[in-house]
């Protein structure tokens, strides 16, 4: 079975630490299972430089998050989905918690999902509760709303596009903080069932929050995910690469 490894940059490093971290993935990933998929997004700026590294590579270079109004037009600020497409990246991160929690809705999630696909590119779809959220039970239902209100009816057409669920707890994204064995088989497993009761399909159910090489065997055998969102871990290439040899 495939396991995911995808980083995640927010908004760290320098040109020179992209170059770096592309420079020695290319060094490390001839020793990498091929049953491992790996992606790492940094902020938009350098993407073109590591792709320019990484083109040949197995490693995937994705984007953080797309506009949500189309593919070109007056909306300044705004990268298109088709501009990351353009510059040869594959995937796009959507609906991350730091940005749910700095004014995306489900409609502007819902409308960044429909305009990644247009483009031909991949999807992480990141859902999660809040400590509060938890303390009331309210896990699954708002994992479930996340989902349903952002979701396309159907799975991308695309062989090629891949779609994947990132089950992050807010809780646990840089806190050093992990879910309960049991909290984490029962999230994950929930969100595969949602996925397979609304398309009929197995997507990849990640993990993320506070996974590090140290941690990432025990999260991956206890959640049962599907591989797993690293932030923090994903920034040098030596933390990222230990936590792929430590996958279980
Ligand atoms: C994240 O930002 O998606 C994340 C999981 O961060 P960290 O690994 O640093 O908790």
């Amino acid at each position: 079975m495939l396991k995911w490894v995808i980083g995640n940059w927010k908004m760290n490093g320098s040109l020179k630490e992209a170059h770096d971290f592309a420079e020695g993935a290319v060094k490390k990933l001839p020793h990498v299972s091929s049953h491992v998929m790996l992606g790492i997004a940094p902020p938009f700026l350098y993407l073109s430089g590591m792709l320019g590294i990484l083109r040949d590579t197995a490693m995937m270079v994705g984007a953080q998050t797309c506009s949500d109004r189309g593919q070109y037009g007056p909306y300044t600020g705004d990268v298109s989905a088709s501009m990351i497409k353009d510059v040869g990246a594959n995937f796009v991160i959507i609906g991350h918690s730091e940005r749910r929690s700095h004014g995306e809705t489900s409609t502007s999630i819902a409308s960044q999902i429909a305009c990644a696909l247009e483009a031909g590119l991949s999807v992480v779809l990141c859902v999660g509760e809040t400590m509060e959220e938890r303390d009331s039970g309210l896990a699954k239902a708002v994992v479930l709303k996340q989902l349903e209100s952002s979701l396309p009816k159907h799975a991308p057409a695309k062989t090629e596009q891949f779609f994947a669920i990132a089950y992050e707890p807010v809780w646990a994204i840089g806190t050093g903080r992990l879910p309960m064995p049991e909290e984490l088989s029962e999230m994950t497993h929930f969100c595969r069932q949602i996925m397979k009761d609304r398309w009929q399909i197995d997507i990849p159910v990640l993990y993320g929050g506070s996974v590090k090489p140290s941690n990432v065997h025990d999260v991956l055998i206890a959640s049962k995910a599907s591989g797993v969102l690293v932030g923090g871990a994903s920034l040098s290439p030596e933390d990222f690469f230990q936590l792929v040899a430590n996958l279980p």
